[in-house]
């Protein structure tokens, strides 16, 4: 499948289409960006790791039942994906806390829930993303109830599974950032799953091995996600 014309820059991925109207290409850059995009860095091999780990991932979830958007991998920076109607809040599920939850809770960072935790936020990077609930959703018309309700089972479903993945590779899984749209009219899971978008922290040490080593200029850290793409399995 080749890309036709791009639809879309974003931060960290380019959107294309193709001449199936239900399938896009992802590409995903080396751009590496914090502060809602303010601060952008390109990071080597960033693009390729990103995207075979979310290729990997998917098909994991996809194995376990969850509806996702992944067709194909088409090469080392590019996959083919269903055209989805995004929906534009994003959930974020938290085992531990840590990020924008530390800073609005004052709690300690690596603080352990009683049970992971479900929150909304807006996409919208001239806002910062501000967090929302469902109430705003159903009167905004961002997602209707039974939607949102399948999302937050999906989540937490999500936040089962990749915990137990991730813990059998010796990594705590802390909190994630998942996108849903739909497809036909059926809630399916988009864009990424990858270290740019979750927390990982190694069991023993409690090293930072995802985008927080950029965030807080760590250094290592296209190394430390190539290290956790290999303990899970992912062949790069
Ligand atoms: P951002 O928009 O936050 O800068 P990216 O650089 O990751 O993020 O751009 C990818 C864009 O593509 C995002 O806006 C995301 O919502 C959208 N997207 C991801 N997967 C799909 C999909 N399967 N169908 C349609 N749009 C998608
Ligand atoms: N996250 C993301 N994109 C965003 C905001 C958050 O992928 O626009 C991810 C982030 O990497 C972390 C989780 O969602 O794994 C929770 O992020 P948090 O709310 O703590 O915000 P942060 O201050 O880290 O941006």
């Amino acid at each position: 499948m080749e890309k036709l014309s791009e639809l879309y820059r974003g931060k960290a991925k380019t959107v294309y289409s193709t001449e199936n109207p239900d399938l896009l290409i992802l590409e995903f850059r080396n751009d590496t960006s914090a502060l809602d995009g303010q601060r952008i860095e390109q990071l080597e091999r960033k693009g390729l790791v990103n995207n075979k780990f979310n290729y990997f991932i998917m098909n994991k979830l996809h194995e376990a039942g969850i509806p996702t958007q992944v067709e194909a991998l088409l090469s080392d920076t590019a996959i083919l994906v269903k055209k989805l109607d995004m929906i534009p809040v994003e959930c974020v599920i938290r085992n531990r806390a840590a990020g924008s939850l530390v800073r609005r809770l004052g709690v300690e960072e690596g603080f352990i829930f009683n049970q992971p935790t479900f929150e909304l936020f807006l996409k919208n990077d001239e806002l910062h993303d501000p967090m929302v609930n469902d109430s705003l959703c159903y009167a905004f018309n961002w997602a209707t109830e039974a939607q949102l309700s399948q999302m937050k089972t999906l989540s937490f479903k999500i936040n089962t599974i990749l915990s137990d993945l991730f813990d059998k590779a010796g990594l705590i899984l802390v909190d994630f950032k998942l996108e849903f749209g739909l497809f036909k009219g059926e809630i399916t899971l988009g864009d990424e799953f990858s270290p740019d978008n979750c927390r990982l922290w190694e069991k023993e040490t409690l090293k930072k091995m995802d985008k927080d080593r950029f965030r807080q200029n760590l250094g290592g850290v296209i190394e430390a996600y190539e290290e956790v793409a290999k303990r899970i399995g992912v062949t790069l």
